[in-house]
């Protein structure tokens, strides 16, 4: 088949119906798959034959998902979790353990933060974060001989830094390790990752992938272009037997399957963040129509920025739709459609005046989620990174006046009415 447009994958992809059976994808509630003899199910364990037998590790629902957000992506395998979190901590346990080292920007959404921050150094694995504007020393400083991976957003949340997918890619290649991508926020409609030489993209499915906050998940997709054999002793797990498989070597058996199989198969084995059918369900609902919401999403947040830009009460406006913007050149290459309906500015009279803007807006809600179909604002520093401190914050580039506006598909006029009055109100 000839490679299929975006639109047609977000409505086609995935659930490849046979003679008879539904049209729409059915929710396979069951925890567990029938077998007709001890041999076949046998086989199954052992990694001999693919099938379904438990739900924790395969189910036809998840996997139709997981293959349209592959297909989406450009890549080779897919596998959802239960939440974006749990998808950024497989990502990196996947190839990095105790012993190891990775770095990540340090501009990435607040969980991640915590997660590398803490709880991975909990677990013995270190990390570096870095500035995305440090120098090529400091970059290179970095990387040390248990470096495992580089980790980055490709639009941060919510300091919307756009990452130079191209160049930090082949600084990781250069260091023998992969780049994983969170994609979150730009999905693969605005933006394909592995098309500027990432290996592994990451999603928060929470957010506009099924659009509507209704259920929360995560994905990673493999590329399938890491040559993890080439670097066989950094990333032993892929390359070495593994003897919870009989002594399987992931490479040799799997070939360029084998990061996104030992995910599946011994990391959501054992750790067990699998999604549930029914939310599988749901994300797939939307992702039929996220082709068009990304499109609507990224028309208002530029009318919506432009009107805050011209705002005498707004400070700064940070959006990379609006020329001027640091990092406009950036996203004309890598999001040359649009970037995503987040915004980030800030008003003048500081904090106070922010808390009494977003407590004055009616038609946009006050909601820790951020990019779904309705308009939603917060203040990160108040809210999702509440845990950091100051200098944490600064770190995380995110300022303590920062409001994140979250714009939604309804009409634009609509919210930038309910901005007009909020601001008087909060003057
Ligand atoms: C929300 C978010 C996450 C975490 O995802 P959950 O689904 O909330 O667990 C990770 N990365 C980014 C960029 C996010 O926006």
């Amino acid at each position: 088949m000839t490679k299929r447009k975006l639109d047609t994958i977000c409505i086609q992809g995935g659930w490849q119906p046979k003679k008879g059976e539904p049209r729409v994808l059915p929710i396979y509630q069951s925890t567990t798959f029938k077998y007709d003899t001890s041999d076949e199910m046998g086989r199954l364990f052992d990694l001999e034959d693919t099938g379904y037998f438990y739900t924790r590790l395969q189910n036809p629902t998840n996997d139709a998902v997981a293959a349209k957000i592959c297909e989406l992506e450009g890549g080779v395998g897919a596998m959802l979790t239960s939440s974006g979190q749990a998808a950024n901590f497989y990502a990196i346990f996947n190839i990095c353990e105790a012993g190891g080292h990775i770095i990540s920007f340090a501009p990435v959404y607040g969980g991640t933060f915590n997660l590398f921050g803490v709880t991975l150094k909990k677990l013995g694995i270190d990390v570096t974060f870095i500035d995305p504007d440090a120098t090529d020393e400091e970059i290179e400083a970095a990387f040390r001989p248990n470096t495992k991976a580089f980790f980055a957003e490709t639009i941060s949340n919510p300091s919307l830094v756009v990452l130079d997918i191209e160049k930090f890619a082949n600084i990781a290649h250069s260091h023998g390790v992969p780049l994983i991508v969170d994609n979150t926020f730009a999905t693969p409609i605005n933006c394909r990752p592995f098309e500027w030489g990432a290996d592994i993209v990451t999603h928060s499915t929470t957010k506009y992938m099924d659009g509507h906050a209704t259920s929360v998940g995560g994905c990673i997709v493999d590329s399938g272009n890491f040559d993890w054999d080439k670097y066989h002793d950094k990333f032993p797990g892929l390359t070495e037997p593994d003897d919870s498989y009989h002594g399987i070597v992931y490479t040799e058996k799997f070939g360029k399957l084998a990061y996104i199989t030992k995910a599946t198969v011994q990391l959501m084995r054992d750790l067990g963040s699998i999604p549930s059918p029914q939310n599988c369900f749901l994300l797939n609902l939307g992702l039929e129509t996220l082709h068009l919401r990304m499109a609507r999403h990224c028309e208002n947040a530029q009318k919506v920025a432009e009107y805050l830009e011209a705002n005498e009460d707004v400070a700064w406006v940070n959006y990379c739709g609006l020329k001027g913007n640091k990092y406009y050149d950036l996203a004309q290459k890598y999001l040359p459609n649009g970037s995503c309906g987040v915004i980030s500015f800030g008003l003048k009279g500081g904090r106070d005046v922010s808390i009494k803007f977003m407590d004055n807006l009616k038609l946009a809600a006050i909601v820790t989620h951020v990019a779904d179909a309705r308009t939603s604002v917060l203040h990160p520093a108040s809210h999702t990174h509440r845990q950091l401190t100051d200098e944490q914050l600064v770190e995380a580039g995110v300022q303590p006046d920062l409001i994140r506006f979250s714009v939604g598909i309804e009409n634009a006029e609509d919210i930038i009415a309910d901005i007009e009055q909020a601001l008087k109100a909060a003057r």
